[in-house]
């Protein structure tokens, strides 16, 4: 299965998502990466999740990635008897430290820390910012508050505290067991929320040792500050716009966007734009305009993938979420003026051999307008640097290593299959041009560019680039 797209379709899973069907379903639409988020998943959820995506890739004969979203220290509400409370303009609502069931007039903020730091006066923001409540008096662990914003308020509703100074570490108890528990299952990618610092980074890769790679949720005003300092530890970052736009002035969101985005792929470390991007398909199965648009925003910033959120994990429309966001992609990277754009953003090489043939492999395949670049990568950076380069062609990807394989799932353009490492020049040449055939991406007859680095085995020596004639029966002519 190929996808008619380069940008890449993240999708959460949750409650409209947790039947097998549903899941195929989201698949066959266009998720190359499911989302489990830990702020909402146990660890029996997430391990039965791990298992199915799994079998589902065995019957689709496709990597899929996964990736583990840690909570981070977010703050959340605790759950309603009715699961949901309407909160009225002028109302009393108390947040307090009784772990009972929440009613219209109060309910647990399990953040006992938080309680003694919040003072009269202070705004408290609930669902990205959907309610607004204003503390009235605070003491004895509790805090009662006035309604200012009025709204619908569910269970675990995230809280933001703006003018609250609160005393965080990079990862709580909760994410350090919600990790342990990720990483004896087989999965890809680690999300790390609310990063402030670089070394909040580096912690958590101290724990990961190399099972997963790690992306840096960029949330925070402290994380926009050293975002250079946090990429370079970082293997891929996520403008997570919903925290984002609440920890900072809303308006400024669009610009920190483009920054983000421009920075990672400068460095060619894959960039995630999430959140809201089809917000409406929750309880619609059309999307507003202004979504639309949105969502072609990051396609035409070269975002690696976008994301959705509730829309797929417990929304009405699951399917038709993907379906459409696919078809958004589609459609925009079929725009005459798409590889412009593209092209305009793209970044100077590194001075090093893998840039060095990254770039002219692309040189090449765009004289010679060759349809696909085929690319033996162990550790997934060949994929990667050529990825960066944002070519025209398809860029597929020959990987020994299965794990590599679903880890590039999330990379702009590229498509990963798993084949045996090559054992020689010839070999290489022969399976590279039998797989662009068996995946479609070039006919008998048809000239193929493959990139490697020789001898096979040695990660990270990019050093071969050799065009090869597709033979009658897709072997190498
Ligand atoms: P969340 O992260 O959904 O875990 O909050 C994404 C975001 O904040 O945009
Ligand atoms: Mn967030």
């Amino acid at each position: 299965m190929r996808r008619r797209r380069r940008i890449k379709i993240i999708a959460t899973l949750g409650p409209a998502s947790s039947d097998r069907a549903v899941v195929a379903s989201l698949f066959e639409a266009g998720a190359d990466v499911f989302r489990i988020n830990m702020s909402h998943a146990s660890h029996d959820g997430m391990r039965e999740r791990v298992a199915m995506i799994r079998s589902l890739e065995e019957q689709f004969g496709r990597p899929i990635g996964i990736l583990i979203d840690l909570q981070g220290p977010k703050l959340r509400v605790g759950e309603f008897e009715s699961g949901a409370v309407l909160l009225r303009k002028g109302d009393a609502f108390t947040l307090d430290c009784d772990p009972t069931p929440g009613t219209q007039t109060r309910v647990f903020l399990p953040h006992p820390e938080i309680l003694s730091s919040l003072e009269a006066g202070h705004r408290i923001l609930i669902d990205d910012g959907k309610v607004l409540l204003k503390v009235t008096s605070a003491g004895n662990g509790r805090a009662v508050t006035i309604v200012e914003v009025a709204g619908r308020v569910s269970n675990k509703k995230g809280v933001s505290l703006p003018d609250t100074t609160i005393p965080t570490s990079a990862m709580t108890d909760k994410d350090h067991k919600d990790l342990d528990a990720a990483l004896e299952e087989d999965i890809d990618w680690i999300a790390l929320s609310f990063v402030q610092r670089p070394e909040d980074v580096v912690e958590v890769r101290k724990v990961v040792q190399g099972r997963a790679l790690i992306m840096a949720k960029i949330e925070k005003p402290q994380a926009i500050a050293r975002l250079d300092e946090i990429l370079a530890v970082s293997d891929a970052l996520m403008v997570a716009r919903g925290d984002l736009g609440v920890e900072m002035p809303l308006e400024q969101v669009p610009g920190l966007q483009k920054r983000i985005t421009r920075l990672a792929r400068r460095h060619g470390k894959p960039v995630v734009v999430a959140t809201q991007m089809l917000e409406s398909m929750i309880v619609s199965p059309v999307p507003t305009r202004a979504e639309v648009s949105d969502v072609a925003t990051a396609v035409f910033e070269g975002a690696d993938a976008v994301m959705l959120s509730a829309e797929s994990a417990s929304g009405q429309y699951p399917f038709e979420a993907v379906s459409t966001m696919n078809r958004i992609a589609e459609e925009v990277e079929a725009e005459e003026i798409y590889p412009s754009i593209i092209t305009s953003q793209r970044a100077t090489p590194e001075r090093t051999g893998a840039d060095a043939i990254a770039v002219a492999t692309r040189d090449v395949a765009e004289t010679l307008q060759l349809k696909v670049i085929c690319a033996w990568t162990a550790s997934g950076s060949t994929g990667l640097r050529i990825a960066r380069e944002r070519p025209r062609s398809s860029i597929l990807a020959l990987t020994p290593i299965v794990a590599t394989a679903r880890r590039l799932a999330l990379v702009w353009g590229v498509h990963a299959v798993v084949t045996d490492d090559a054992r020689d020049e010839r070999d290489m040449a022969d399976r590279a041009c039998r797989h662009a055939f068996i995946e479609g991406f070039a006919q008998t007859g048809e000239r193929v560019i493959i990139v490697a680095g020789v001898p096979f085995g040695t990660p990270g020596a990019t050093n071969n680039m050799r065009i090869a004639l597709i033979g009658p029966e897709g072997g190498s002519a």
